[in-house]
């Protein structure tokens, strides 16, 4: 026999399995030589094998070396069930991470939704209940002397069922910050536009038994600003709703923004009755309240809310004040200036 002839009957077996490769035949003695070559197959670099050598006859040992590429038909032939169990797991797995992603997804903006509709609620709740504040004051102010019995006790239980409708809004508010952090939605806007606004809503709102007066310093270096809107308008809010109540009967509230380094500095400050060094530490905290407001309604969440929305901006939060002479808050929010 040769390798010619073991060839031939090699490849026919191959044929009779539906099965074609070259292969390349070597003959080698004891040493390592080259005894003969049949075939011209050159073994490519993803798919060439080599089979283990066959020691030939009992006398001489040579050694029968066969190259040869590796036939994808034969191994998907021979092991089709076991790709068919892998292509199945694959394609479940396939399915169960899409349907995952897709989960994700949606609960993100269902998150974002939440979010923006609270945002509103807060808002569009807030503005009424004020509103129906300052009404309350006036009608029972221009309630005849002789009223009492039912009609004042319907005007009592007005003012109640407002404070408790106002701590329920205040509440929501702060159930936005969640232990995992306080989420942000910024952008782009014009800074003096949302403090007209701001003022705007609070000339409406205001106590009418006080006498305020707002002044706006616009900035000519500041235009637009990177931020959470909603939150922004909150916070200010919640700074200009404490400077006209904890204030005596003259009131002036003075908001000014400016560019520095690292950002833009909103500052609101007021001529109230002031904050001790003692109680600048704490006014931050959740429900911390100085001498509980002294006789001024609230729950101590609006400076606890202000100060989680700057530092979600990564900002920074200052308090200067002194007592009799006012206070004024300072809120500096990071700005990437080209
Ligand atoms: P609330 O107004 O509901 O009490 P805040 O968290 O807004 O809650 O304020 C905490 C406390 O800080 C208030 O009770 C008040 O005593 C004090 N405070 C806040 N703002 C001012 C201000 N502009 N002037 C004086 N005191 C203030």
């Amino acid at each position: 026999w040769n390798l010619e002839a073991l060839n031939s009957i090699f490849q026919k077996k191959l044929k009779d399995a539906n099965l074609t490769t070259s292969i390349r035949w070597v003959k080698k003695d004891t040493l390592g030589r080259v005894l003969e070559v049949f075939g011209d197959h050159t073994s490519s670099f993803l798919f060439g094998m080599q089979a283990t050598p066959i020691q030939l006859g009992l006398l001489d040992k040579h050694l029968l070396e066969s190259d040869f590429d590796f036939s994808l038909t034969c191994f998907a032939l021979k092991n089709w069930d076991r790709l068919f169990t892998i292509l199945c797991l694959l394609l479940i797995s396939g399915c169960c991470i899409a349907t995952l992603y897709h989960s994700i997804k949606t609960e993100k903006r269902a998150g974002i939704y939440r979010e923006q509709f609270t945002h509103t609620l807060v808002h569009d709740l807030k503005t009424p209940v004020q509103v129906i504040k300052k009404d309350e004051y006036l009608l029972r102010r221009y309630l005849p002397e002789s009223i009492e019995g039912r009609t004042l006790k319907l005007v009592d239980t007005m003012k109640e069922d407002l404070e408790v409708l106002s701590q329920k809004i205040d509440t929501l508010l702060t159930t936005m910050i969640t232990a995992d952090g306080f989420k942000i939605n910024v952008k782009v806007f014009e800074l003096n536009v949302l403090l007209e606004k701001l003022i705007q809503l609070h000339r409406k709102i205001a106590s009418t038994n006080k006498e305020i007066i707002y002044h706006l310093i616009p900035s000519p270096d500041v235009n637009f600003i990177r931020a959470d809107p909603n939150h922004l308008y909150e916070a200010l809010s919640n700074l200009l709703e404490n400077a006209e109540k904890y204030s005596g009967e003259q009131v002036k509230i003075t908001i000014e923004y400016r560019k520095i380094k690292s950002g833009i500095q909103i500052s609101v400050k007021d001529n109230g009755w002031g904050i001790n060094e003692e109680n600048k530490r704490y006014i931050f905290e959740k429900n911390y309240r100085i001498n509980e407001g002294n006789g001024v309604k609230g729950f101590g969440l609006g400076l606890y809310y202000v100060e989680m929305v700057v530092h979600a901006h990564k900002g920074k939060m200052d308090v200067q004040s002194e007592i009799g002479k006012g206070s004024d808050f300072i809120i500096t929010l990071p700005q990437k200036w080209k």
